[in-house]
Parts: C-alpha cells; structure tokens; sequence
C-alpha cells in the first residue's frame, strides 16, 4: 500500500518546494536569537493567571470577547476591528489563505521576516520582492517607496507587507512613506509592528480612515509570551470580518487569551522593561560599533543586526562561549550577517565580554 503513495505527486506544487522550518536550540546557551523578552513577567502575573478560573474541558471563546475587549481598551480600536491568532505566524497565513492564493500576489521588501514569503508559498500566493534601499552610511536602509507603488500597482497584487521596525534589519520606516503607500496604493497594506512596543511609533491610530490598512502585533515580543502563541490584528470591521470566514473556529486558547486579558493590565511594568532592554541593546551597540572591522546597523527594535568580517567564526565562537544568536543566510544587500537581541542586564555584560575576546 504505502509503496503506491506518491506522496511528492500529490502535493500542492508550491509545498513540493518547500523545506520544513528547523529552530535551533542548544542547550546551556543564553538565548538571544529570537528577539524575546528575556525578563521576567512583572511580579502577581504568574500567580495571577494560575488562579484564573479556566474551564479546560470546554472548547475556547472562539470569538475571544473578554480578551477583544481588553484589547479594544488598550489599542483604541472596537472589539469588531480586531481579531486574535495563535501567534502572528498563524495571521500571516491567514491574509495568505483569504486574500492571496493561486490568483493573488503579495509585495514584500526584502530583508525581512521570512515568513511572509513562507506563508505566501504555502498558500501559492505570489510574491513580489522590491527589496529595501542602503542608505549613503551603509549602515541603515529605506524603503523604495516609488518601486512598492509600482509592484503594487500589478492586477494580481492584493497584499504589501511592511515590517516596522523590520525584522532583520532593525530598521523603523518613516511614518509619512508607510502611509503614503497605505494612500496611494490601493491594496490591503498589512504594517506589522512585533516591535512597535520597542520603537513606540505606530499606524494604529490611522485605522478610522484608512479601511485598506491592517496593524499586526504580538504578545510575543515586549509581553514575553512567545510560548503562548498569541497575536493580533487591528483594521476595520469590514477587513476583519473577511478574514474572519477563513479563521479556525477555536484557534486562540482559553489559558492565552486569559494570559492577554491579564498582561494588559501591566502595562507599565511592561514599558519599564521595554525602556531597560533597549538600554541593554545600546550597551551591546556601543561595544560592537567600537570594533572598525564589525558593521552595525541602525536599530529601534530590542535587536540588531550586525556584519563582522568572519560571520561564521563569530557565530560558532559565542556559542562556545555558550551563547545563541542568530545566523542571516545570504540578506540581499548585505550578505551574511549575525542578528542578536538584547538580553538580561547580567548576561549582556559577559556577552560584551565574549565579543570581544572573539573580536579582537
Ligand atoms: N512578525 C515579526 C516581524 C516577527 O519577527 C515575528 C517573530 N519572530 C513574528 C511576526 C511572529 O510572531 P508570533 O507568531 O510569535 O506572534
């Protein structure tokens, strides 16, 4: 029976292609490879939500009210412009799913977060790449706002994705060019702001008049919850409600959306730890940028992205000394490059220490 499975024939065309997602983990190392937020909840969150009263043997509010609501309060936004996912992740295949697939296309700018594109070869969903510009420094980029327009301007394009501030780069887009693509473009413009918290820009408060923009975030980054799976998307009710058809039924949990429902009430606690970890980031900028030999990027999220001239040494060499970062393939425009996020006060210190034993 199994020989007669012709399992590579039967897939979609567009998954054939496709290579399954490997996330490294090695033990002892301090995690600094995937832009969490290494602190602790604030004190009375865990006790907090232990003692919630959850009702594990029923399914979730598939429509998450109580979690909408807090969130409605927090963001600005009516509950109706707002849907929850298990983690942003499951969001981005969910604009794929609805308003891309085989006769949709989505723009994206390259170097960003790979799984745009991933979600978009998933669903067959096209992909325009108009990769961002190096400015005069070499040192940071922008968007090349005149080519995005022009993408989007082809029929089959429904979707642009602008990750602000971007993932890898650490890059924040000014205001006025993500809204004038929001204005002049005419399609569904997705602002993903994972590190808006970080940056303290956002589009947010543009929803009332733009019902082409959508604003992605997470509870994954600043809330540090990313074992949590939860995230979220603000636009108008319209928008919201397309997606909606095309949601799992129960796709947020009930011990999650409580864990939300809760964390929104720390906001300050939580924006102390944000104002902490971006200290510690410049720490570790500051260290870094004082090697002539290693290129540092402008960053406003709680990493960066950084170009020594043997990547791959240093990369092996801190995990030697028993730290993870992250390795950035081939970034078009800048090549290999290492990607690290801010850690804990006390780990940063003997990071510092590390880089420059390696670096020297
Ligand atoms: N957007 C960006 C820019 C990210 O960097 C990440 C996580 N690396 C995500 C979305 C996904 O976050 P999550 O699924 O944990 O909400």
């Amino acid at each position: 029976m199994v020989d007669k499975m012709k399992l590579e024939e039967w897939m979609r065309p567009s998954i054939r292609t496709l290579k399954a997602y490997e996330s490294k983990s090695i033990p002892d190392c301090v995690r600094l490879d995937a832009n969490e937020n290494p602190l602790p909840w604030p004190p009375g969150m865990i006790e907090q939500l232990l003692g919630s009263a959850i009702a594990f043997n029923r399914y979730p509010d598939g429509g998450a009210q109580e979690l909408k609501e807090a969130l409605s309060r927090y963001t600005g936004v009516p509950a109706e412009g707002i849907l929850t996912g298990n983690g942003s992740d499951e969001l981005i295949q969910l604009l794929m799913t609805t308003f891309g697939g085989e006769k949709g296309a989505v723009v994206i700018h390259p170097p960003t977060f790979s799984m745009y594109e991933a979600a978009a070869r998933v669903t067959g969903t096209g992909v325009l790449e108009v990769p961002l510009l190096l400015t005069e420094t070499g040192r940071d980029f922008r968007l090349d706002v005149e080519g995005i327009l022009k993408a989007a301007a082809q029929p089959q394009v429904h979707m642009i994705v602008l990750c602000n501030p971007n993932n890898p780069t650490g890059t924040l887009f000014p205001r006025e060019e993500i809204l004038r693509i929001v204005a002049e473009s005419g399609k569904i413009v997705i602002v993903d702001e994972a590190y808006g918290e970080f940056s303290g820009e956002s589009v947010v408060d543009q929803i009332p008049y733009c019902p082409n923009l959508l604003v992605m975030k997470t509870f994954s980054k600043l809330f540090a919850m990313a074992a949590l799976r939860l995230g979220y998307l603000l636009g108008q009710p319209s928008i919201i409600g397309a997606l909606n058809r095309a949601r799992q039924p129960f796709n947020v949990n009930s011990f999650s959306q409580k864990a939300g429902v809760i964390a929104l009430n720390y906001g300050e606690e939580y924006a102390e730890q944000g104002r902490i970890l971006i200290a510690e980031l410049a720490r570790i900028a500051e260290a870094l940028t004082a090697f002539a030999s290693v290129k540092v990027f402008a960053t406003r999220a709680n990493f960066l992205l950084f170009q020594p001239e043997d990547p791959d040494r240093v990369y092996q060499e801190l995990i030697g000394k028993g730290f993870l970062i992250r390795t950035m393939g081939n970034l078009p425009l800048v090549g290999k490059a290492l990607r690290l996020s801010a850690g804990l006060p006390e780990d940063n210190g003997r990071l510092i220490k590390a880089l420059g034993e390696i670096l020297k």
